[in-house]
């Protein structure tokens, strides 16, 4: 008995029973010639097993060698082919295996050692061929007719998992519904059951039964469209109670209870600004101070009863902001004071002034007070335009002051610098021409000393500045205008 040749060597000589028989009797003569030498010989038989292994597993596709030189393996699927027919059409008989193969032993082929024709597909039998027959009635991996008699060869091992699932002819029920269907009746059935639970189609999250999809859309949808009864825009209906929130058509009643009604939220604010009779509204004099608060309807009345408080409120007020505009005022004039120790004097108007002073004993014109350096001295020319003391109705007089500064307290005493007048001839051809004097302090006189707060401090310069006539004599004045310098020098060099 010959073992098992190789784990390649399938039963392939099983699989004949589509085997065509058209060669004579010759074909198998010659085949006979062959086998003698072969069929005792185990290596060889093994290899032209394997090479009958390359013409197919399955039953129905395997097609065999049918040139007139056969070998071995086409004798041994032939051999079987007719094992299996002489089971099955005992009716259409035909010669036995002996007539046609007279010679070698059919007994010994019979007891070869061969593997499932459905090897490959993981049925591991191995044993004689003659057994074959009986194991694929029972292989679990070969096909039977499905017993629904739906057509189908199954494989008895995937038989239940046909019955259950695929096998159209089978018994069924929906899932959903519970009602009963043949296979193909179910798949026709499915997706229009109308008690599976499907999505919402507008896309919701919820799962709806078909069959309610219609009325879920129409009543129950989060994203069903619904319209705002104030506005009258659409909105889903998930979105719907945040707009009415917002819809700046929807009544509110006025939140101060007036009895206007309900009140478009968007027109609100401008009731509570300009008609809501409930809200509390400041009186006009609150400025002023007044502390009414109340509804408008009461204002008129409040403004009525309170006129004599209200316009004391007032003079206050205007007498804080006086005290604010001089504070301001000193400010600027602070920020516009000359620092340079040069004040350049401008007098207007000269001949109204003199005539002024003419008719006015003592008439005395100041400029406006100038420092000599920024933390300096205070300074203040004067000028008697009809002249003072020894120049009295001949002469013009200057004369400087010190007036009390902010810096007193730091600076030396008695103010010793040099001071210089100067009168300017105006439009002369040669340069500024004019008249000019200067005097340096003297320690001992009085008037330069620290000056007391006392507002009628003298002035120390010249009475017969500039005599009346030379005055008119040259351009001195133009425009019924005078220009006098007065120039301040620390280093008492006096310079004209
Ligand atoms: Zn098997
Ligand atoms: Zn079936
Ligand atoms: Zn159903
Ligand atoms: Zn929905
Ligand atoms: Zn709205
Ligand atoms: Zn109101
Ligand atoms: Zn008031």
């Amino acid at each position: 008995m010959p073992a098992p040749a190789a784990a390649t060597m399938p039963a392939a000589a099983a699989a004949g029973h589509t085997t065509k028989r058209n060669n004579g009797k010759s074909n198998h003569n010659t085949h006979r010639h062959t086998n003698n030498s072969n069929i005792n010989n185990n290596n060889r038989h093994s290899t032209l097993c394997n090479s009958i292994a390359h013409l197919g597993d399955s039953r129905t596709n395997l097609t065999v060698n049918t040139t007139p030189t056969g070998t071995t393996c086409q004798r041994l699927s032939e051999m079987f082919r007719r094992s299996i027919a002489s089971s099955t059409q005992s009716s259409s008989r035909e010669n036995t295996y002996e007539e046609i193969y007279p010679g070698p032993d059919p007994k010994h082929i019979m007891g070869s050692l061969v593997f499932c024709i459905h090897h490959k597909q993981g049925c591991k039998w191995s044993d004689e061929l003659r057994k074959l027959k009986g194991h694929l009635n029972a292989c679990k991996h070969d096909a039977t007719q499905c017993p629904n008699k739906c057509g189908a060869q199954i494989p008895r091992v995937m038989m239940t998992d046909h019955l259950q699932y695929t096998c159209t002819m089978r018994r069924t029920r929906c899932e959903f519904c519970q009602s009963e269907f043949s296979g193909a009746g179910l798949e026709e059935h499915n997706g229009s059951c109308g008690q599976e639970p499907v999505y919402c189609e507008a896309k919701c999250g919820q799962r709806i039964l078909r069959g309610r999809m219609t009325l879920h859309k129409s009543k129950d949808c989060a994203k069903r469209l619904r319209r705002c009864a104030h506005c009258q825009r659409e909105f889903s209906a998930d979105t719907l109670p945040l707009h009415a929130a917002q819809c700046p058509r929807a009544p509110l009643a006025c939140p101060q209870r007036c009895d206007a009604g309900p009140i478009a939220r968007g027109e609100l604010e401008a009731h509570l600004r300009d008609e809501c009779q409930s809200l509390a509204v400041s009186c006009s004099f609150k400025e002023a101070g007044c502390r009414f608060k109340g509804p408008r309807q009461m204002l008129e009345a409040h403004l009525e009863s309170n006129a004599a408080a209200h316009l004391s409120l007032m003079v206050a007020l205007s007498s804080r902001q006086g005290q604010q505009i001089q504070m301001l005022k000193s400010a600027v004039s602070k920020l516009s004071i000359n620092y340079t120790g040069t004040l350049l004097w401008k007098i207007t108007d000269w001949s109204a002034k003199m005539t002024e002073a003419r008719g006015k004993d003592g008439l005395e014109l100041v400029s406006p007070p100038f420092y000599t350096s920024q933390y300096g001295y205070k300074l203040q020319a004067s000028m008697f335009l009809n002249g003072n003391g020894p120049g009295e109705n001949t002469h013009v007089s200057v004369y400087i002051k010190v007036l009390p500064g902010e810096y007193d307290a730091l600076l030396k005493w008695p103010f010793s610098h040099s001071i210089t007048f100067t009168l300017f001839e105006q439009g002369s051809q040669s340069g500024q021409g004019g008249v000019a004097e200067s005097f340096v302090p003297d320690p001992t006189w009085e008037n330069f000393q620290r000056p007391s707060n006392e507002p009628d401090q003298l002035g120390f310069g010249f009475p017969r500045f500039i005599s009346h006539e030379l005055l008119h004599s040259r351009p001195f004045i133009k425009d019924n205008t005078v220009f006098l310098r007065v120039k301040v020098d620390p280093s008492k060099i006096v310079a004209v």
